[in-house]
């Protein structure tokens, strides 16, 4: 059926407010999700966003697919309007008045396929967003241990409690288990996206992003399949050459952008790096990468709108995108109890955002599958 804007609007608008609320499901729901062995369940490689706090061996959802191929993450929350509904074997999302259907996505075949080693593909790929293939490495940020990590995230206890996934993940170990990942879901895949946390040697740090990425270009991966980084910057920005090489994108994330919050919120990035030499390293990727092929990530939400729209537009005409990450508040974060944006505020945000997207010819990060961001509706106009 042809898509139609106002549909590709209800839903993108949809997806705003299942982000800004979360979502909940009953013991029942899980009962009937965790039967359907095909449904891909959540993993955490570097984040828990459910409020309730299950085992990891239990089996809930990660992603909805609404209708338009929306993907939203499910962030459980025990209050949210919006809830997830099996009936008569169909899964919808409902708000008590309207019935949504929704689909789950299927779980790839390559979590259960072994490495070499004997280990699973699963230790070091996860599908997200049910078309990108991501790898974290490593699976460790050197804030944490110094009490300066940012405040929104919950990777170190994530990590210890909920992860099943390898700490350091080689460019070896990457490329085979990409491969293996390509060619058993190849036709779905659309991205590949390396992410991991942060080490004190900044250089260092991103050499080996670059790394693994050089040792997955060796394969012959389909045409359609997008790589992308995210990454702190390096302070040897002369390593955005041979990061260009690969043919990567690059998403550097600032997450803040007023002065003051940006210090308060994320300490460890501004004591070490320092916004200026953030907004220097953004600026310099774009002389090696292009216009559009920079990204430059946020955390909508805890910032007042005035200041992210001036981020977005200021970063727009260096030729960098933003990305906008909805803010969730993760259970072992130092922001675990702050109250989530209200919806009024997120479509705001969505709002500048296609007008930055429009005027300069941008496109979403990780376009189609980024499951906490509206880049890809906002590039979509939904919010216009
Ligand atoms: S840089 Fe910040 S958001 Fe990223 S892993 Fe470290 S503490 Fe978490």
């Amino acid at each position: 059926m042809k898509q139609t804007v106002s549909s590709i609007k209800k839903y993108g608008q949809l997806k705003a407010e299942i982000l800004v609320e979360g979502i909940n499901y009953s013991d029942d729901f899980l009962v009937e999700f965790s039967k359907k062995n095909d449904l891909l369940e959540k993993r955490r490689a570097y984040g828990n966003s459910d409020e309730k706090m299950f085992p990891k061996e239990m089996k809930v959802p990660q992603e909805i697919l609404l209708p338009e191929g929306i993907v939203v993450a499910v962030n459980q929350r025990n209050n949210a309007k919006w809830s997830l509904e099996c009936v008569n074997d169909n899964f919808y999302v409902t708000n008590g008045e309207e019935l949504i259907p929704i689909e789950f996505p299927q779980r790839p075949n390559f979590y259960d396929l072994k490495m070499m080693d004997g280990s699973n593909v699963s230790r070091v790929v996860t599908l997200y967003g049910n078309a990108t293939l991501g790898v974290f490495s490593p699976g460790t940020c050197y804030f944490w241990a110094k009490g300066e990590e940012c405040k929104f995230c919950s990777l170190q206890p994530t990590r210890k409690s909920q992860a099943d996934h390898e700490m350091f993940i080689k460019p070896a170990t990457a490329k085979e288990a990409i491969k293996i990942a390509l060619e058993s879901e190849g036709e779905r895949v659309n991205h590949f996206l390396l992410n991991g946390g942060t080490i004190s040697n900044y250089d260092l740090g991103f050499k080996r992003h670059i790394e693994v990425l050089e040792a997955v270009s060796e394969l012959d991966i389909p045409s359609h399949v997008e790589k992308h980084l995210i990454s702190m910057p390096p302070k040897d920005l002369s390593l955005f050459e041979r990061l260009s090489k690969t043919g990567a994108t690059i998403a550097m994330d600032l997450e803040i952008y007023d002065k003051n919050l940006f210090e308060e919120i994320c300490p460890g990035k501004s004591k070490d790096y320092g916004r200026e030499n953030f907004l220097g390293a953004l600026k310099e990727a774009v002389k090696y990468l292009g216009r559009g092929n920079v990204y430059c990530g946020f955390v909508g939400g805890l910032e007042p709108v005035e200041s992210l729209a001036e981020g977005m537009h200021r970063l727009g005409e260096l030729g960098v995108v933003p990305a906008i990450n909805i803010f969730h508040n993760d259970p072992g974060s130092q922001f675990a109890n702050r109250q989530r944006p209200k919806l009024d505020e997120v479509k705001e945000i969505g709002y500048h955002m296609s007008v930055v997207y429009d005027k300069y010819n941008f496109k979403p990060f990780i376009k189609n599958t980024g499951r906490n961001s509206l880049d890809t509706e906002a590039y979509l106009k939904c919010f216009l």
